[in-house]
């Protein structure tokens, strides 16, 4: 009993270790603020550089969904549509989250939606970009960082933008790890049906998502994404679990009704 205390205490000394969501160890280095300030800053600039949506419609929409799964995490995001025809989703440490218009177009329905915001949100709850930064810039100051954002064409801008998950927008595909593809997956998946969306969904997603993606042209998000039948399999095992979450949240009423 006292090892299951002292062991992880020990290896917290030696190491900047951290817990994600589904309880695996992060190797964490970076303060959660300076991450937060980074998401502000790339944030802005996609706003600054990209065209928003006009779209009353699909920004109704967008909002609907967002609220009601970020009402399980709490805090305040920020939700931007992009008049952008890729398919293509992400969310940034900071609560930021932007939604393409070319995803909105795709999906058919509130669930599938949900199932990418879901996914996009897990990867900020489990703080994939800071893990990902850790890795890299160890020796790297904040505010060194956070100018480079700035800056996506030098070397340190992309290990910046790609690290928060961006770096398509500026031509870079890297791709998340699987592992991290699977735990935003996983909490993604709880999410969505916490608020009350299907989560059987998301299998459908993920499919017209593959489909489209085997187009002449591939889409945006498939390519920093990958492996759509692990994926799937994954998600199915998971299925039975999210569903109780689901009917628990329709037995309390939460049976959002957003439409584009
Ligand atoms: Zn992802």
């Amino acid at each position: 009993m006292l090892n299951k205390i002292i062991l992880p205490l020990f290896c917290c000394l030696l190491t900047a270790c951290a817990t994600s969501p589904t309880g695996r160890s992060q190797f964490i280095s970076m303060p959660d603020s300076q991450l937060n300030q980074m998401g502000l800053q790339a944030f802005d600039n996609l706003k600054k550089e990209k065209t928003q949506s006009t779209s009353t419609q699909y920004t109704r929409f967008v909002n609907c969904i967002a609220e009601a799964i970020t009402y399980e995490t709490g805090g305040n995001w920020e939700v931007v549509v992009f008049s952008d025809d890729s398919l293509n989703a992400f969310a940034l440490p900071g609560n930021k989250i932007g939604v393409h218009a070319g995803l909105i177009k795709l999906v058919e329905n509130q669930h599938q939606l949900a199932a990418v915001i879901g996914h996009e949100v897990g990867h900020v709850l489990a703080r994939h970009s800071n893990e990902r930064l850790s890795q890299k810039t160890a020796l790297k100051t904040g505010v060194t960082l956070i100018t480079a954002v700035s800056s996506p064409t030098s070397t340190l801008g992309q290990v910046a933008v790609s690290s928060l998950g961006i770096g398509a927008q500026y031509g870079i595909i890297l791709p998340f790890s699987r592992i991290h593809e699977s735990e935003a997956d996983i909490i993604g998946l709880d999410l969505m049906a916490k608020a009350g969306f299907d989560p059987r969904q998301s299998i459908n997603l993920w499919q017209k998502m593959a489909q489209a993606g085997n187009k002449q042209q591939p889409a945006e998000f498939m390519s920093t994404h990958p492996s759509h039948d692990t994926r799937i399999k994954e998600l199915s095992e998971h299925i039975p679990k999210a569903m109780k979450y689901y009917q628990q949240a329709q037995s309390i009423g939460k049976i959002p009704n957003c439409t584009k």
